[in-house]
């Protein structure tokens, strides 16, 4: 249920209708913004009384918010979400007019290969490094990530170059281990690990949620419900490509789930173009096409010797091509009107 305060509005008659809706046991969330002020109202609303609460004169409306999804709702939250990753100079932001391009490895492999890959994308304008330490994959006999200590070879690049990282958790029990890790990512295949989402839910850490490789929209909001319903409201949604019948791309990028996610949420939305695809040279035309379509940024592979990467070499491109891709990205941005770094 939401609640839309009239103008003019004091911050007493506020704060008092605030406490009165507390004291019914409800949830009470607050988005402030520069022509409305509504309050959303979490939990068990059947315990309002909506005619009382819609006749109090500082009420302009009532609404009962009939999606299961409340605090990712745009209902709930009017404006854009912006979240902040990483602090000081090389704090980034995302969403609300904040394009961030996020680029690396597929899997941290050696240093030399993080942090040079790290210089190279930086250079570029890349803004965020992203590098699997721990890696979800299908047989157990594959590379498995270095764990620990990719996560150690992942520090070295941020100290070396400032970039904030970005990187995967699969357990709740390694977020110890994640502690300063500035934007912490939720695999396709954890989007429905909902004990992980409930203990994300309960940090403040930057969450970059990644949508199912079967899952509808809905099904990603309520993901994203239940981290924001723990009290973490720094979730940025990705999609990165469903499952369909064809195969002569990995998934099938669905670019519509852009304006369908910013229509139903307040949430950042990025674009992943090299899971989607599975195939390099698709990830130039699908990161055009994801910027065109109001992405909030892309979340690249980058690789400095696709050929021999450990995992997802076939959909990695290499410096000198991000360069391009980026370019072109820049491109479209201003086609559209908005400007990116
Ligand atoms: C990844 O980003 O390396 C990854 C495994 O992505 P996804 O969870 O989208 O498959
Ligand atoms: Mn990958």
């Amino acid at each position: 249920m939401i609640a839309v305060l009239k103008n003019g509005v004091t911050e007493v008659q506020k704060n008092n209708l605030i406490a009165w809706l507390k004291n019914q046991g409800v949830g009470v969330h607050l988005s402030e913004g520069e022509y409305q002020t509504v309050i959303g109202l979490i939990g068990d609303t059947s315990r309002i009384d909506i005619d009382l609460l819609s006749g109090l004169d500082i009420i302009e409306h009532v609404t009962r918010i009939s999606e299961p999804f409340k605090c990712a709702n745009r209902r709930f939250h009017p404006q854009d979400t912006v979240v902040e990753i990483g602090s000081g100079e090389n704090k980034v932001l995302i969403g609300g007019g904040h394009f961030a391009v996020i680029a690396g490895p597929c899997s941290v492999e050696s240093e030399e290969q993080i942090v040079g890959i790290a210089r190279a994308v930086k250079a570029t304008g890349a803004t965020l490094l992203r590098g699997g330490a721990f890696k979800p994959r299908t047989s157990p006999y594959d590379f498995q990530g270095l764990r620990g200590e990719g996560l150690e070879l992942l520090r070295k690049a941020r100290e070396a170059t400032g970039l904030p990282i970005v990187t995967e958790i699969m357990s709740a029990s390694h977020l110890d281990m994640f502690e300063d890790v500035d934007l912490i990512q939720v695999g396709a295949r954890n989007m429905q690990n909902f004990e992980l989402l409930k203990e994300l839910g309960r940090s403040k850490h930057p969450i970059l949620l990644k949508r199912g490789l079967a899952s509808t929209l809905k099904e990603l909001l309520m993901s994203a419900e239940y981290i924001m319903s723990g009290g973490n409201e720094n979730v940025i949604l990705c999609e990165r490509g469903i499952r369909s019948y064809d195969t002569y791309t990995r998934n099938v990028l669905d670019l519509s789930a852009i304006p369908m996610l910013k229509e139903l949420s307040h949430l950042p939305v990025i674009v992943d173009p090299s899971h989607a695809t599975g195939k390099a040279r698709l990830v130039e035309p699908m990161s055009m096409a994801a910027t065109a379509a109001g992405a909030d940024g892309l979340i690249i592979e980058v690789h400095n010797d696709p050929e021999h990467a450990l995992c997802d070499g076939a959909q990695s491109i290499t410096p000198a091509q991000f360069d391009t891709v980026y370019g072109k990205v820049r491109s479209i941005r201003e086609i559209i009107g908005k400007q990116t770094r």
